[in-house]
């Protein structure tokens, strides 16, 4: 038990940590399919009747033990036929998703796990009211657990590794992963072989389970809010129970030594350019030189982009440049430490990266460093450890991380302590010792990896006829005392105060509670005047002053142990300052020197026309980018915040004192100033002076965009001809949000139908009963700011499917809109998931000025989620129902289909319009 109480919170996050992960069933994906089967119940969770249910469970198990070792095609037909049936039969005492329907109903989000190479993790948050039932069910889950609903998960982790296989950087990842770790444990991907995931053993996943699933295997972690002298008895009532088991013998991991003369090829399908890559065995936190790696490795690249690597791109020796490692989050058994580097187009070539890169590490390993970087440096690792501790979202899983990696809570925090006495030496000899002789080179060769595709059997989908029902621990478990819950909200004066620094500028500050590090966001919205600049943040990297290059402010920042970020875009340009309390006053007058002075240089525009020409080119790979793309074309037409950007053919008459011009242009819109840290309030106002006393800021009234209404049923198509997956999903224009009321029957239909994670109807009967899709849900188009509240809203679902069943796929979300089944304790539970939401995503003190900045830039006086949380509880299920009924059932719909639409049958499509619209990349791309 890691037990870390927290009163600031207005939540808890509960880490269940089990030390069993890929290693421990190498290449069976068996850690991670347990994983789901997580999710399905317990002999008294998830069936209206276990006695009836178990024998059918035991058959099924049985005949896929028979399945595994039956190689004709024919007989295995005749097993899948039987298990099909057998698993129509069982599913009549199933009550899907029963378990994450408990959880949300007792303050639960973000209900989900992962499974990794060393460990399996399942995770929530919860609101400190349901701490009881929370314990309750999350000991539960794992005594007795049953593998029920075992066909449909089969499928889903099917299409999970269908979905894998269709994305190229998981591909990548994968194939890198093989490389390093060749002849280990460690070698294979976490989810299985397509073999064996072909022929999974019930009895090996039972065998996993008793093995790995003890107490002296696990850790229960809570952090937040809650005592901790109130919930020991209950956590001795409830995680008492699991049996203590016998702590499991794993196979060691062996790796034997890089050997650097062998160059791996590792294929992207990117024609053109060129990289190369080293890797090294590096330490895990459990070795002395663990810190004085890191260190090194901020010295080869660091986030103000000075470091010695960073160098090499920001010099344009090479196109990019990288370094990262060291992590702890690799695996338990080795670490690893990464270099790579792109070569300038179209000359630059590998050998000489490789040499460049080379050159940097040896300057390591010799000690041609300054004192001053090291300490840089040293701030850094500091800064950034610091920022990991100060919330309980990071905490939390740097905890987890601890225990699945065997190292001690306190010996991680000495960790950070050791650094003020760490030497130049110590860097050179760790360095000497990692960057050896021995090690991986990586050349990029031009291609695509074969994809591996598994289809699922011809499996009739399995069927439950249990809306409305419950088990009888469901209804135990209401007897029990349940408050209601009031959400915590943040109040203008208390939490966040606010004061004016003069004529279209405001200033929001929050206390910080947990250390001396600042954050500093300056804000400007505005509309741009001239089309923004796809790449246009990338300035932030180029950026220097009039009197200091980039390369040398970038060092002054560095030295103070502050970072600068920035963001240009659409709707305006902010820049983000994070760094030390004493050292803010030097920080904002470098801020005040880049805004008033920027400087930048021809390079810059170089690498931005560059970078716009690169974006064109992965744009049409990246299957999320074009699903966001076109449905930001369906929904707003050319005002699509995409088609706003500047086309190339102007990009390239582009001078530097444009761009200037441009950085300079920004600073006249309204500007809002959020801070958390503990410099006074009078102080702050005194250091922003230079910055704020300027009057020529206009006031800002948000982006007019309007959802467009198609003027019949249009279907909306997007060829991607490579593609396996396909997405699909429906489009529909709905009234205004114009009141609280409507905003709450909205928002509970929606996580109802679409967006209640597990438990909605679409998760239901989409993924759960037919394992048709592998994610799915609802996306709108809802208008920000309160004065435009009276516009009407865009309403998508969406869902990710093989191209063979986009179509099944549409007509039953089609039918599913048309004829929405109603269940009573779901709508319960969707109103329940709303408050949930509200109380549990609260902003953590860094972002409660950003948040009230934002809320009342759009028009509010107040923290905008009490007066939701009003309207939400004053609903009932009947207004839900009546809005559903008058709103969305028969309103126009049109549709979208994006993937390989030779694959699609178009005749098909006519029923659900006649009017076609097939996209090109140029229509959403820009
Ligand atoms: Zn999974």
């Amino acid at each position: 038990m890691w037990l870390n109480p927290d009163s600031t919170e207005s939540k808890f996050i509960g880490y269940v940590v089990v030390k069993a992960g890929a290693r421990d069933c190498p290449n069976t994906g068996i850690a991670h399919y347990f994983e789901h089967i997580m999710f399905k119940g317990t002999q008294q969770i998830g069936t209206t009747d276990y006695a009836k249910e178990k024998p059918l469970l035991d058959e099924i198990s049985k005949q896929y033990n028979l399945l595994s070792q039956t190689t004709d095609p024919k007989q295995r037909t005749t097993i899948q036929l039987q298990i099909n049936k057998l698993n129509q039969q069982a599913a009549r005492y199933v009550i899907p998703n029963e378990f994450s329907k408990l959880l949300t109903r007792y303050g639960g989000t973000g209900i989900n796990a992962y499974t990794d190479l060393d460990e399996t993790v399942y995770h929530s948050e919860c609101a400190p009211q349901y701490i009881a039932q929370w314990c309750q069910l999350n000991s539960d889950r794992f005594i007795n657990p049953v593998f029920r609903l075992f066909q449909g998960e089969l499928e889903t982790v099917y299409e999970e590794k269908n979905r894998a296989e269709d994305n190229f950087g998981m591909q990548l990842m994968e194939h890198l992963q093989e490389m390093v770790f060749k002849g280990s444990n460690y070698e294979y991907p976490v989810i299985g072989s397509t073999e064996n995931l072909k022929n999974p053993r019930l009895s090996d996943m039972e065998a996993f389970y008793r093995k790995y699933y003890v107490a002296n295997n696990m850790a229960l972690i809570l952090c937040g809010n809650f005592k901790e002298k109130d919930i020991i008895p209950l956590l001795e009532k409830t995680f008492g129970r699991i049996r203590s088991g016998e702590t499991p013998m794993r196979e060691p991991i062996n790796l034997a030594d890089f050997n650097p003369n062998r160059t791996l090829k590792i294929k992207i399908p990117f024609p053109l350019i060129k990289a190369s890559a080293l890797v090294f065995r590096g330490p895990t936190p459990r070795d002395r030189d663990y810190t004085a790696m890191q260190i090194a490795m901020h010295l080869l690249s660091n986030s103000n982009n000075s470091g010695l690597i960073d160098s090499l791109s920001s010099h344009h020796h090479v196109m990019y440049s990288m370094a990262a490692g060291a992590d702890m989050f690799m695996t338990r058994e080795v670490g690893l430490l990464g270099v790579a580097a792109v070569p300038n187009l179209p000359f630059g070539s590998k050998r000489k990266a490789e040499h460049l890169l080379w050159q940097q590490i040896n300057k390591l390993k010799s000690g041609e460093f300054s004192a001053e970087s090291l300490e840089a440096a040293k701030t850094e690792y500091l800064k950034q450890e610091k920022l990991k501790l100060e919330n309980i979202n990071s905490r939390i899983s740097l905890m987890a991380g601890c225990y699945a990696r065997g190292i001690d809570w306190n010996d991680y925090i000495r960790q950070i302590s050791t650094l003020p006495q760490l030497q130049k030496a110590d860097i050179m000899a760790a360095c000497q010792h990692y960057f050896g002789n021995h090690y991986l080179l990586f050349h990029k060769k031009f291609g695509k990896y074969k994809k591996d595709k598994i289809s699922k059997p011809p499996y009739a989908p399995v069927q439950t006829d249990n809306q409305n029902r419950q088990s009888d621990y469901a209804v135990q478990l209401a007897k029990t005392a349940t408050p209601t819950l009031i959400p915590q909200f943040i109040t203008l004066g208390k939490e966040v105060t606010t004061r004016q620094l003069g004529p279209q500028a405001d200033l929001y500050t929050t206390a910080n509670p947990q250390n001396d590090i600042f954050r500093l966001t300056l804000s400007w919205h505005q509309i741009q005047a001239k089309k923004p600049i796809h790449t246009m943040s990338d300035l932030f990297d180029y950026l220097g002053t009039s009197t200091l290059s980039k390369q040398a402010f970038a060092k002054q920042l560095q030295a103070l142990g502050t970072t600068l970020s920035g963001n240009y875009a659409l709707g305006g340009m902010s820049i983000q300052l994070s760094g030390f309390d004493n050292n803010l006053a030097p920080s904002i007058r470098l801020l005040t020197d880049l805004l008033q002075h920027p400087k930048t240089d021809k390079k810059f525009i170089a690498t931005m026309k560059k970078d716009a020409r690169l974006g064109d080119k992965f744009f049409g790979k990246d299957m999320e980018a074009i699903h966001e793309a076109v449905l930001d074309e369906i929904a707003m037409g050319d005002k699509a915040f995409e088609l706003q950007n500047m086309p190339t053919s102007e990009l390239k008459r582009l001078q530097v004192a444009d761009i200037e011009g441009l950085f300079k242009a920004a600073q006249t819109g309204k500007l809002t100033v959020s801070y958390s840290g503990n410099i006074a309030a009078d102080s702050l106002v005194n250091l922003l002076k230079p910055i704020t006393e300027g009057e020529n800021r206009q006031d800002y009234k948000g982006y007019d965009y309007e959802v467009k209404r198609p003027e019949k049923p249009t279907i909306y198509l997007y060829d991607k001809a490579d593609a396996r997956q396909a997405i699909v999903g429906t489009y529909t224009v709905l009234p205004p949000l114009d009141t609280e009321e409507k905003e709450a029957l909205f928002t509970i239909w929606r996580n109802y139908f679409s967006n209640g994670s597990l438990n909605s109807v679409l998760f239901r009967e989409l993924r759960d009963l037919r394992s048709l899709v592998y994610t799915c849900g609802g996306r709108a188009y809802t208008q920000w700011f309160k004065a435009k509240k009276n516009r009407p809203i865009g309403y998508f679902t969406t869902a990710g499917t093989q191209t063979d069943k986009a179509l099944t796929t549409l007509s039953l979300i089609d039918s599913l809109l048309t004829d929405m089944p109603i269940d009573t304790h779901d709508l319960q539970n969707a109103r329940q998931s709303a408050m949930n939401n509200i109380n549990n995503s609260r902003p953590t003190f860094r972002n409660q000025p950003g948040y009230m900045a934002e809320a009342v830039l759009e028009g509010y006086t107040e923290d905008p989620n009490k007066a939701r949380a009003a309207a939400i509880s004053q609903t009932t299920n009947a207004q839900v129902i009546t809005y559903y009924r008058q709103h969305i059932q028969h309103a126009p719909r049109s549709y979208f289909i994006i993937g390989n639409l030779k694959a699609i049958d178009r005749k098909a499509l006519e029923r659900y319009g006649k009017v076609v619209v097939e996209f090109k990349k140029d229509d959403i791309h820009r």
